[in-house]
């Protein structure tokens, strides 16, 4: 096997090193499908030469656009593309979190339908759980689905939609026995963004970004077909969406593309703010120096779980240890952030004015970002009420 894997090792690096071009390598954008976003001429075609080759989802079966490779081969393809620095092919709600469940709930003719063009890049994916009434209490949603005879007609709202204004296509959770108890009513629907019952109003922050938005369903379709498990049964299937979902902010998802966490070594750390005047004396601060240790030792041992995992995991599907890593990930890329405030002083406090470099402007952003990452996917108070139940058993 050793021998087996050092030769597609070898196979890999030599197909990445002449098909991966010098405009997908480094930081830039990575493609998640949606098609209102044109894309530069070298991300255009490393995605398609990484979906023909199954290489933007390496684990699905090739039938349904991947290349039905082990575990092991898997790693093997993140190693080599993160040598050369080269960015995932493609990413997103599709490949990572719809893609997955129609993988393991779809009928034959729905993973047909959807999933080799789902590799391919070809159509991108919002996400509609949460509602005014319905985030950590999920099972509250109210959109309603109603049987219309040859289609669904669906009417409601859903809101903090990410990407909605790009979206071609979204998957909700949708409640379709309104009289059964709320977690018995509820199941999960593909809806085409582009049609004159669904409409998008962005939702504006501070910021002046508007990366989320309110989403409308008046008097909306979808096809009878594009109802994913067996009606009334939303919730479970919801849910285990919600793992894919988790695996990836965790680190651990081993189906499509595998964003690596950005992690600063200590010493990148200190580099960064060796320019900046005092920061001898800052290293020379017990604690300070203590934290920095502390983060680093943490983030590391964090890094080595995640490998465990993948590899003690033996299906592709996550497990509830997902709900572990993900509460902890969000404590570690938070840390991480304060840690770099800390480190600049009042130069880490810079939003647009002069005086402040384009590095200090992006730590205060980034700290301001990742106040996020404890709350989508589910909050940290929620995946530790999960740990509880599910992980280590105690009771409601
Ligand atoms: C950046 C970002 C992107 C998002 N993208 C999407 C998206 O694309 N699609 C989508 O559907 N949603 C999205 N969300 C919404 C996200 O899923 C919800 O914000 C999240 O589930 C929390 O729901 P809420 O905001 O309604 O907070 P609430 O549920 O009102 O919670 C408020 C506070 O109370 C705590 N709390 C609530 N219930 C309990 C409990 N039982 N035990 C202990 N503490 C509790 C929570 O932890 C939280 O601190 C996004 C959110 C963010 C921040």
């Amino acid at each position: 096997m050793t021998r087996e894997l050092d030769a597609f090792r070898t196979e890999t690096r030599a197909w990445l090193a002449t098909n991966c071009p010098p405009g997908a390598r480094g930081p830039g954008f990575i493609p998640w499908g949606s098609q209102k976003i044109a894309l530069e001429p070298d991300t255009a075609l490393w995605l398609e030469r990484m979906s023909a080759r199954g290489w933007t989802v390496p684990s699905w079966p090739q039938e349904y656009g991947g290349a039905g490779v082990s575990r092991e081969e898997y790693m093997v393809i993140q190693q080599e593309m993160r040598r050369i620095d080269a960015r995932p092919a493609l990413t997103g709600r599709g490949i990572n979190y719809i893609g997955p469940t129609i993988l393991e709930f779809g009928t034959p003719a729905q993973k047909a339908r959807w999933l080799p063009s789902m590799a391919r890049g070809e159509g991108g994916w919002c996400m509609g759980y949460s509602e005014p009434a319905a985030g950590s209490d999920l099972a509250n949603l109210q959109m309603r689905c109603v049987d219309g005879g040859d289609l669904w007609r669906l009417n409601g709202m859903k809101t903090w939609t990410s990407d909605g204004i790009y979206g071609d296509w979204i998957f909700c959770l949708v409640r379709t026995a309104p009289d059964k108890p709320k977690h018995d009513g509820i199941s999960l629907v593909l809806v085409k963004m582009d049609q004159p019952g669904v409409r998008v109003r962005p939702i504006r922050l501070i910021s002046g970004n508007s990366p989320f938005a309110e989403t409308f369903f008046e008097d909306a379709v979808a096809a009878k077909d594009d109802l994913i498990g067996p009606i009334n049964q939303g919730w479970g299937i919801g849910k285990r969406l919600l793992q894919y979902e988790r695996s990836v902010h965790g680190g651990v998802n081993t189906s499509g593309a595998q964003v690596e966490q950005k992690t600063q070594s200590l010493a990148e750390i200190a580099r960064h703010y060796l320019g900046s005047a005092a920061a001898d004396t800052r290293l020379s601060d017990l604690q300070f120096r203590n934290r920095l240790l502390t983060l680093e030792m943490n983030s590391r041992a964090y890094a080595l779980t995640q490998q465990r995992i993948i590899a003690e995991t033996q299906t592709s599907a996550p497990s509830l240890a997902t709900s572990i890593l993900k509460v902890k990930g969000a404590e570690f890329t938070q840390e991480r952030t304060e840690v770099l405030q800390q480190a600049m002083g009042t130069q880490g406090i810079g939003w647009e004015d002069e005086g402040f470099t384009a590095a200090e402007i992006d730590a205060n952003r980034d700290w301001l970002t990742t106040r996020a990452v404890s709350i989508y996917g589910g909050t940290s108070e929620i995946q530790k009420n999960i740990i509880a139940k599910r992980v280590i058993g105690l009771p409601d």
